[in-house]
């Protein structure tokens, strides 16, 4: 029987997070996972698919050169080299993660299979583990939707997929979802056919406005993308669609969404509900049992490394330092990495509209105004931001070059509940993306400082005797 002061189920994005910072405050800790370290994220997820997307980069670099004088060339890709780029950058972050280096910091790492047999005690292989804080932070696998003959179909996923070492010839991707999309971008650029159908439309949690600009985009490269696609069923490889249109592919990924990893834990011994989205927790992530928190992906709510960390940073916060923590998931941003990058904070558009009616006011800068932008080649894109009638900032959207970076002077503002006129003011270097951030934030002054009002009352100051 191990008694820690936090037992941590589930060695990824969120439970190593906890594991770490529980440890090095001198706490006692139980770390468990049944497979990999690092999770998601490093072997299945974040990682593998932005060193893909990388490579593709390098590849699609070569042929835009034109515009810039330099002869476009259609790349040579060697496909199983690609993918030991993929292999070696897992295998250069793993030590982070790795069961050495949290020995180091002194947590006890069961590489086993926990499951509740008490409302406070796990079981993990041979041990049993009693402990006041436990962590649930189990992750999520991908969902597969039922449709006829997929589930006797080759389909691979995200877990699976990195360690295809043979460039699909037609790899056809159900689902139009950023992570679809990101992996149909990345293998068309690599050279493989790509058709992705989606039974709504793309990147639905997106802004359409800008969301349409990356679809754009994604169809210039040739990508096929088929919006309301409804499959009728799988056979093999192929996709037979409504109306009977069939669609021969080498390969078929389902990209369809996620769902929470509960399995084999035996949720209900320890009487913590959950339902097929994820485990209920309160603002503070803790369960329906005081002594259990769930965190991370398991828990339904946004399903991101950086929400992970963050809700682990408030159970270090509320439960280790008893100190008021409560989730707020507006200030939590996300990213789609194609290129063009998609990156969003706080409300979209519409749902701003839906929340506080007419009294928003939206602001655009548009790439196309930006010198740095223009150096680049970069034509399209543009910079969107939301503030309610007294400036206060709502949301903000990016679409463009590194929307990800240049996102994050708006999640700070968020973070920090800043107005418009705080990013209006900052100085940022010159010619740089995110001066458009600035430019897009002044705009929303445009109309009251060049007014009839403020101009009169400048033709009064200019008149007096200078001081
Ligand atoms: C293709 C893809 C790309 C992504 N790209 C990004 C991105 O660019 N940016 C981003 O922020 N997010 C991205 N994500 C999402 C991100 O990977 C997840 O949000 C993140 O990994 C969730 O962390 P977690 O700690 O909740 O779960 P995980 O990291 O998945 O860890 C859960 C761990 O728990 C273990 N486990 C489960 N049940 C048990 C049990 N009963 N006993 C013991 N161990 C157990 C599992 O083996 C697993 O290792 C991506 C996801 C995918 C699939």
């Amino acid at each position: 029987m191990l008694t820690p002061d936090v037992c941590v189920v589930g060695a990824g994005s969120g439970g190593l997070v906890v594991a770490a910072g529980a440890a090095q405050l001198g706490l006692e800790v139980v770390l468990i996972e049944r497979g990999e370290m690092g999770g998601d994220c490093l072997n299945f997820g974040c990682v593998p698919s932005k060193a893909l997307i990388a490579a593709a980069r390098a590849a699609q670099a070569q042929r835009s050169g034109s515009a810039f004088g330099v002869a476009a060339v259609e790349p040579k890709i060697d496909f199983a080299r690609v993918m030991d780029h993929v292999a070696e950058t897992i295998a250069a972050i793993a030590p982070n993660d790795s069961v050495e280096r949290f020995e180091k910091l002194g947590v006890r790492v069961l590489k086993e299979q926990a499951r509740f047999v008490a409302r406070n005690e796990l079981l993990a292989g041979p041990h049993r583990i009693r402990s006041k804080r436990i962590v649930l932070a189990t992750g999520s696998r991908p969902a597969v939707p039922p449709i006829p003959g997929l589930g006797d179909a080759p389909y691979l996923t995200n877990e699976t997929i990195f360690a295809n070492r043979t460039l699909p010839s037609h790899l056809i991707v159900i689902g139009g979802g950023p992570i679809g999309l990101e992996l149909a971008q990345a293998f068309r650029r690599l050279g493989a056919r790509v058709t992705v159908l989606e039974a709504a439309r793309f990147l639905a949690k997106d802004d359409p406005e800008l969301s349409a600009i990356v679809v754009r985009h994604l169809k210039d490269e040739g990508v096929e993308l088929r919006a309301g696609a409804k499959i009728a069923r799988v056979e093999g490889n192929a996709v037979i669609l409504d109306g009977g249109e069939r669609l021969d592919g080498s390969h078929l990924l389902v990209a369809t969404g996620r769902t929470p990893t509960v399995d084999g834990l035996d949720l209900d011994t320890a009487g913590i509900a959950h339902t097929p989205h994820g485990i209920t927790v309160d603002g503070a992530l803790r369960t329906t049992n005081r002594n259990v928190w769930a965190i991370g992906d398991c828990n339904g709510l946004y399903a991101f490394t950086h929400m992970a960390g963050y809700e682990a940073s408030l159970f270090i916060r509320g439960a280790l330092f008893r100190a008021p923590a409560r989730l707020d998931q507006s200030i939590v941003p996300w990213t789609t990495y194609t290129d063009p990058e998609l990156a969003q904070v706080g409300l979209s558009e519409p749902a701003a509209r839906e929340r506080h009616g007419d009294g928003i006011k939206v602001v655009r800068w548009p790439f196309a105004d930006n010198d740095r932008a223009r150096t680049e080649r970069v034509n399209d894109g543009l910079v969107k931001a939301i503030a309610d009638r007294r400036g206060r900032i709502l949301g903000a959207a990016i679409v463009g070059p590194n929307a990800g970076e240049l996102i994050q002077p708006w999640c700070l503002a968020l973070s920090q509940r800043l107005k418009m006129s705080a990013i209006a003011s900052f100085v940022p270097p010159y010619p740089t993306l995110g001066e458009a951030s600035k430019r897009a934030a002044g705009s929303y002054f445009t109309d009251a400082l060049f007014g009839a009002r403020t101009r009169k009352l400048v033709r009064f100051l200019a008149r007096l005797p200078v001081w």
